[in-house]
């Protein structure tokens, strides 16, 4: 650390409360790389956690915001603007559930809304509200979505939290048949834990949740705020595992770095948020908007899902490669370019020899090194990156 980031650091613990602790202060970003306030390049492995699926500025996106911005920046929602709606009209269609859609500004809010809709359909069916999630899952901090998260370091010190959640494990269905209760109204959870480990769900785990919904007249809520938009390899992570959600929620790299939330409905759940049950005065901001449908556009032209794939495969053997190697990993998990480093140990240690060698990663749960590369990423970056990260994992667990 050295002049400016040091300068901006101190002031930074100064009147920043002090939720995180950054050590690196960004100033710029291209595509992969991002550059901190000295001028250091580094090949950002977070893409700001899980946000710049399509790059840092990426050249279209920056454009559709300039030309929004000069044009209309908000209209509310007493009024309607074109770019929210014709994002909707996509996100329905890409989605091919048939619903409608609700925008708001980040992924609790999202799953917040996925929430409130499942208790409002509930109140009508039976009076049913309870919510089954999964152990290691996230989905938020506000009071709600930190109830809905059953970790208990988002949940100390916050009691009463909102009653109405119940926990079950994560791919294992009886599990969740004993969680299931005669108040139950949904089944939420993320088809690849990212915060939680970088987990994914087997596909007879995500059928048997979509048979004991359909069993028990309970909606299945997919938070797809890490694992959508193309992450994967499909444009939602649930369209990887031949199940239909009747809800799932979109945010992280919706709009490349604007902030936007999505709840996204099937037909029959389309219209239980009746006039003013539900509302958001940034909600389908028409600068998101226009981000979105850039975000969207680029995947589509780039090939991006595509590219998910195939640059995963490639980066998942190098990671095995070094499990093979490193007495001290001990797997390699996720789908797609979500990818989680299993290692025996620190993770935190990793991410840190990670950053002296110039690549950001992240950690998830109590031991992955997690890493969430731009789905633009090239096969001689990821060369680059793999030499990166052998130099960090012998400093770390090296002879
Ligand atoms: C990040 C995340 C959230 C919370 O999103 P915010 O925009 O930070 O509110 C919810 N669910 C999942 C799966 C996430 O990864």
């Amino acid at each position: 650390m050295s002049g400016k980031t040091q300068e901006i650091l101190d002031i930074y613990s100064s009147v920043m409360m002090p939720t995180y602790a950054p050590s690196v202060v960004l100033a710029s970003g291209k595509g992969v790389t991002v550059r901190d306030a000295d001028g250091l390049t580094r090949y950002d492995f977070t893409s700001g956690i899980g946000v710049h699926n399509v790059g840092h500025c990426n050249t279209k996106v920056v454009k559709a915001i300039q030309d929004q911005a000069a044009k209309l920046t908000h209209s509310s929602n007493l009024f309607a603007n074109e770019p929210a709606t014709e994002l909707a009209a996509k996100l329905v269609e890409l989605s091919g559930l048939g619903g409608k859609v609700f925008f708001c500004n980040s992924g609790a809010e999202a799953n917040e809304a996925a929430i409130k809709l499942a208790r409002k359909w509930g109140s009508q069916n039976g009076g049913r509200y309870e919510i089954v999630t999964m152990r290691q899952g996230f989905h938020g901090r506000t009071l709600a979505t930190v109830a809905a998260t059953a970790q208990a370091w988002c949940q100390e010190g916050y009691d009463p939290l909102p009653v109405g959640f119940a926990y079950a494990d994560f791919n294992d269905l009886e599990s969740v048949r004993a969680a299931v209760t005669d108040k139950t109204v949904a089944i939420m959870l993320e088809a690849v834990q990212g915060e939680g480990g970088v987990t994914p769900a087997t596909e007879e785990f995500m059928k048997g949740v979509r048979a004991l919904c359909d069993e028990k007249n309970l909606l299945m809520i997919c938070d797809e705020v890490q694992c959508g938009m193309g992450r994967t390899g499909t444009w939602f992570a649930w369209q990887g595992y031949d199940v239909k959600p009747d809800l799932f929620t979109l945010a992280k790299a919706l709009a490349d770095g604007i902030p936007m939330g999505a709840l996204i409905s099937n037909a029959k759940f389309a219209d239980v948020f009746t006039k003013s049950a539900h509302g958001s005065t940034f909600g389908g901001n028409p600068i998101a908007a226009a981000a979105a449908l850039a975000v969207i556009q680029v995947i589509e032209e780039e090939g991006l899902l595509q590219r998910a794939v195939e640059m995963g495969e490639l980066f998942r053997e190098a990671l095995q490669g070094f499990v093979d190697k490193y007495e001290g990993l001990l797997e390699v998990r996720g789908n797609g370019l979500l990818l989680g480093l299993v290692v025996d140990g620190d993770p935190a240690e990793v991410v840190e020899a990670l950053k002296a060698q110039g690549v950001l990663a992240l950690v998830a749960g109590g031991n992955v090194v997690r890493f969430l590369p731009p789905l633009v990423l090239k096969p001689e970056v990821l060369e680059d990156v793999t030499d990166m990260i052998d130099g960090a994992l012998d400093c770390v667990f090296g002879e």
